[in-house]
């Protein structure tokens, strides 16, 4: 294994100071099963401090947050995405070895969140209210504030590039932040506390609390102190932080997964569509929320697109992420698993893989490797095309034309993202009207990640927008001033 940096502190950043824990949670390499570190694992009494330290940054109690205007936050916020460039080795390397992503994508993914801090700087003093015409006797403008202390419970797949999204737009409108980041995967996360501590942000500005979802996250979003939180996560474990914080009527975005589907018609790019199928299926594993999960193709084409996909899958190689191969492991053996007994059932059903690659020879034998594959012959409604699988696994189903391409993209319960490959201008807008999802690209997929374009589901797939400007709107509530002077 490369040398890795120096291991964030076991501890939790509360009002400013690292503050540790009676008890501890190992974390492993998912490339290796090895022991990288321990970290912290707070309680409800962390919590506790957490939220009030929140609670007092943004009320004026405690250091000069509530002083700074809109202005000075977006400098610290360009300052902070300078400091992340500058560490952005080092933080790559947590990022790949904790999570056991490709080097590449691990690299990628602090980059991303270096840009959603200078994103939000940007924008930080250009969200403004309006005035509203009224009666002539009256002045109305409508002001955007913050809510006071966002709770954000983020998971194990792209810390740090959640940790840019959530952080960067809450802390631009000018509130406070709890974070509870996910025991799997959270080394980038500290360090990025690290950085901001160094950086100057005042205490209890930011405040992160590792630990299990159980006890800090339980903790954290039944908090009566907190004003809004945001949670990315399964649709279970939404349900559950959901009805946490209904009980002190805090509003939430919720940002759950998909099963996203890919539509490619015969007259398109076969060979740029393919690319972008197979990438939006491997990228980080499979364990991706925007992952294009579904292939759906039109039938004349069927049987060439899946002979030019039997191939493509067949090179793909599964190694340590260090070694940047085509597809990590897993993020852990229970997620493993899982998907290991979802493929057998699927295989009990008469489902086929008509591809799959390999682990690479010299791979380490203690990873939580998953080969990349695609399914075949699969029954209409079964569970493959239905529910997340959260794995490199491909689900290919047949289509005869527009109509059934469209009722086969909404036979899910999630609608998060879409790809709509063809060259017909006008079926690219039928069908991105008709497919319910809360993204819908045409002839690429993803946007290269698209920081600046609104983010988040339907259905299933959640509420609330994240990144671009409405995710900065996301995180102010509108007051309305109406001024009557005669
Ligand atoms: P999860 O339970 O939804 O975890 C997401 C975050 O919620 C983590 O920080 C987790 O803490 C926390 N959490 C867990 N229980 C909680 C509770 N009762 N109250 C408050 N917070 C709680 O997801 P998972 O178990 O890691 O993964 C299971 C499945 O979720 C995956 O197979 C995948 O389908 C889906 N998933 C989706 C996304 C996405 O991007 N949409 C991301 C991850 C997983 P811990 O630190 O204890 O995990
Ligand atoms: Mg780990």
């Amino acid at each position: 294994m490369h040398e890795l940096p120096e291991m964030p502190p076991r501890a939790a950043l509360i009002a400013g100071e690292w503050v540790t824990t009676p008890h501890t949670l190992r974390v492993e390499a998912p490339a290796t099963g090895e022991t990288l570190t321990e970290i912290a694992r707070c309680g409800a009494e962390h919590v506790e401090e957490a939220v009030r330290a929140a609670r007092c940054a943004f009320d004026g109690k405690l250091g000069e947050w509530h002083r700074w205007s809109a202005r000075q936050r977006g400098e610290w916020l360009f300052a902070f995405a300078a400091a992340i460039d500058t560490d952005a080795e080092a933080l790559a390397a947590l990022e790949c070895a904790d999570t056991g992503k490709p080097m590449s994508q691990a690299k990628g993914d602090i980059a991303v969140c270096a840009r959603y801090f200078r994103f939000y700087a940007g924008a930080a003093d250009k969200l403004h209210g309006e005035t509203i015409p009224f009666e002539n006797d009256f002045t109305v403008l409508t002001l955007r504030e913050p809510f006071g202390v966002c709770a954000q419970i983020i998971p194990w797949n792209y810390p740090a590039q959640i940790f840019g999204r959530c952080v960067a737009a809450a802390l631009a409108a000018g509130n406070s932040v709890v974070l509870k980041p996910a025991e799997d995967a959270c080394l980038s996360v500290l360090r990025l506390a690290q950085i901001a501590v160094r950086c100057g942000l005042p205490p209890g500005v930011l405040n992160v609390i590792p630990g299990l979802g159980s006890e800090a996250g339980a903790a954290l979003s039944a908090h009566a102190l907190i004003d809004h939180l945001s949670f990315t996560g399964s649709p279970a474990t939404g349900t559950r932080v959901t009805q946490a914080a209904a009980a002190n009527h805090v509003p939430v975005t919720m940002e759950l997964g998909g099963k996203s589907p890919q539509v490619v018609f015969a007259d398109a790019d076969l060979d740029t569509a393919l690319t972008a199928v197979v990438r939006g299926i491997i990228q980080n594993a499979g364990q991706t929320c925007s992952a294009g999960s579904r292939l759906l193709v039109e039938a004349s084409c069927y049987d060439a697109v899946i002979a030019a996909l039997a191939e493509r899958f067949s090179a793909l190689r599964c190694d340590a992420g260090e070694k940047d191969p085509d597809c990590g492991p897993l993020i852990n053996a229970r997620q493993r698993e899982k998907l290991e007994v979802r493929l057998a059932a699927a295989k009990d059903d008469g489902i086929r893989v008509a591809a799959a690659g390999q682990v690479a020879g010299g791979a380490p034998g203690g990873g939580h490797f998953v080969v990349p594959q695609m399914l075949v012959d699969i029954p209409e409604y079964h569970d493959v095309v239905r529910e997340e699988l959260f794995g490199p696994v491909l689900a290919v189903q047949r289509f005869d034309d527009e109509d059934d391409a469209v009722r086969l993209a909404n036979a899910t319960d999630f609608g998060l993202c879409a790809g709509i490959w063809t060259r017909d201008g006008g079926r690219q807008l039928r069908l991105a009207k008709r497919i319910r999802s809360g993204q819908v690209f045409v002839n690429n997929y993803g946007a290269a990640g698209g920081i600046e374009l609104p983010f988040g589901g339907v259905r299933r797939s959640g509420h609330g927008r994240e990144k671009g400007f409405e995710g900065l709107k996301s995180y102010t509530q509108l007051k309305t001033v109406a001024i009557k002077h005669g």
